[in-house]
């Protein structure tokens, strides 16, 4: 069950369960769309993976016998960018696609 980190990696925003702009990766690596696409540019700096976005997680059990849902995640988890880095990283894909990488 995904974690629903609380804020973005990069700039440290709150990304509450219901958070719209709430982005993640296949290792759930979270980061608002802002930072997904302008610093970014949808490579996540930890697994080179594509972004899409992150569920809303129903605040109510509304389906009786499904599981419960934990609380989300209070970890928060801030590692800023370094623009060299990721522009290295981002050089080393070459422009494929998520689903080229
Ligand atoms: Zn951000
Ligand atoms: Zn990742």
């Amino acid at each position: 069950m995904l974690e629903l980190r609380p804020t973005c990696e990069n700039c440290n925003r709150p990304l509450p369960r219901d958070a719209p702009e709430a982005m993640i990766c296949t290792i759930e690596c979270t980061f608002c769309r802002d930072c997904v696409d302008t610093v970014l540019s949808n490579v996540c700096p930890n697994c080179a993976g594509g972004f899409e976005r992150r569920p809303v997680r129903p605040a109510h059990a509304w389906v009786e016998g499904a599981p419960q849902f934990p609380p989300p995640s209070t970890l928060v988890v801030h590692k800023p960018v370094d623009p060299a880095t990721h522009a290295a990283l981002i050089a080393s894909i070459g422009g494929r696609s998520p689903s080229q990488r």
